[in-house]
């Protein structure tokens, strides 16, 4: 059998290692290296299928001996070339696109959970995620322990039980804006054999890159900030390339013993570093099928190039916004990591040195109906569910993307009734300030 890292394994060959080149120059530039007289642009490769002269190449790519395409939703050069550049920009082994975050957050965790298996969450995560992770996947006789994202040791500790399986964190939650304390959560997953999946869609990898504090596989919703243009929805999963899946291999089979649909391939040995993308790839991408459009994963690309210059502006903002609306009068209450009030300003500061991200949550005098009242003011920043693009907008999460929750999961969840989400755009700073005070004047 030939030993090839069949899927996303050019990550790092391509760049020469781990981090050869500064992040700025990863986003604008890696993952594709046109040859002599190809296009300078990553092509779109609009084509479910490749063409092979022989019925034994062939069969040799089905039984994964031998790298190459056969089909697009396995693999596909565009969406493999814009994997490949996340790949680098995390400083992971290999990468794979999926059709939403929400899919690469299952099947990050499926990957290694089924039917039986325990999963240890923090219960400070994006709504989509705690319905699929509190209800779908429980459906599918995999339970979970949510814990509050600031419990002591000991009580996270205690959440661990003798099928658990993986730990799930966001390393900037969406949207209550609680920063991850990397050390805990880490430390509490290894120390139980298990590893630690963290969705770092709201710092990215040029605010934070997980890996560095010892995180497993890192999963993004490239909706979001990677996009950062709001025109197509998509994930990504990344291999950090570290865990060893071998030394777990009773609490791992999947990943530690003969897969008979690929001739009893095991993947942790035949692929190493890559294992964990190479069976989602082969095995649950083939089965389920999330794949992104090749034209998707253009368009993600061109927000790739320019997501470094966008973060350090959406930052920029957000501080300016959050300053401003902690000095007036009607704002009860304001939360971003980087004002020097906050809880998480340390712990941001020791994560995410560069910066956190765009999104400000924050509350105004008068509840519920204030905030509808001051939201319907806004004339600049729209009222969409979307977060983290170009444009300033706002969401009220309790009655829109949380609305499924009860009010004390939502308590659970850091989601107040009256927490108002902004996403700090990157337009003019004044224009955005005049735009929140005259809505203020509103209310
Ligand atoms: C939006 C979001 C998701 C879900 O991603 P989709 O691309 O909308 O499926 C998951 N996690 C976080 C942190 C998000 O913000």
């Amino acid at each position: 059998m030939i030993l090839v890292n069949m899927f996303g394994g050019r990550a790092a060959e391509e760049n020469g290692g781990k981090m050869a080149r500064h992040i700025n120059t990863n986003c604008v530039q890696a993952g594709y290296e046109p040859k002599n007289g190809e296009a300078r642009v990553l092509p779109i490769y609009q084509s479910t299928t490749y063409k092979y002269e022989s019925s034994e190449q062939m069969g040799r790519l089905f039984d994964l001996e031998e790298a190459g395409y056969f089909y697009t939703r396995l693999q596909n050069p565009t969406n493999d070339a814009v994997a490949a550049k996340i790949a680098a920009l995390e400083g992971g082994t290999a990468a794979m696109l999926t059709s939403s975050g929400q899919a690469a957050n299952f099947y990050a965790m499926i990957n290694v959970c089924s039917a039986g298996d325990h999963i240890v969450s923090s219960a400070a995560i994006y709504g989509g995620t705690f319905n699929l992770i509190n209800v779908t996947m429980k459906k599918l006789g995999i339970d979970v322990t949510f814990v509050e994202p600031d419990c002591s040791e000991a009580e996270l500790d205690a959440a661990f039980k003798e099928n658990t399986k993986c730990v799930f964190a966001e390393s900037i939650s969406n949207p209550s804006m609680v920063v991850l304390d990397f050390d805990k959560f880490v430390n509490a997953a290894h120390s139980h054999g298990v590893p630690i999946i963290v969705d770092n869609t709201f710092p990215t990898p040029v605010n934070c890159r997980p890996f560095e504090y010892g995180v497993d596989i890192v999963t993004h919703s490239t909706t979001k900030y990677m996009d950062g243009h709001a025109t197509s929805v998509g994930g990504a999963i990344v291999e950090g390339g570290t865990f060893d899946w071998l030394a777990h291999k009773d609490k791992f089979p999947g990943m530690t013993e003969p897969d008979e649909s690929y001739h009893g391939i095991c993947y942790a040995q035949v692929f190493g570093n890559t294992a964990f993308i190479n069976k989602a790839t082969a095995q649950i991408m083939r089965d389920l099928g999330s794949i992104p459009s090749p034209n998707n994963a253009f368009l993600l690309n061109i927000g790739l190039e320019t997501l470094f210059l966008r973060m350090e502006r959406h930052c920029e903002n957000a501080q300016k916004v959050a300053e401003f609306l902690q000095s007036d009068d009607r704002v009860v209450w304001v939360e971003y990591p980087g004002l020097k009030e906050s809880k998480y300003h340390e712990r941001a500061k020791k994560y995410m040195p560069k910066g956190t991200c765009g999104v400000v949550s924050f509350g105004v005098k008068g509840g519920r109906e204030a905030a509808t009242k001051f939201m319907d003011s806004l004339k600049l920043a729209a009222i969409v569910t979307h977060v983290a693009d170009v444009r300033t907008c706002v969401l009220h999460p309790a009655s829109t993307t949380h609305r499924q929750l009860t009010d004390s999961q939502l308590d659970e969840c850091g989601v107040s009734p009256d927490l108002i989400r902004l996403s700090v755009g990157i337009e003019y700073i004044d224009d955005i300030i005049e735009d929140l005070k005259q809505a203020l004047d509103q209310i």
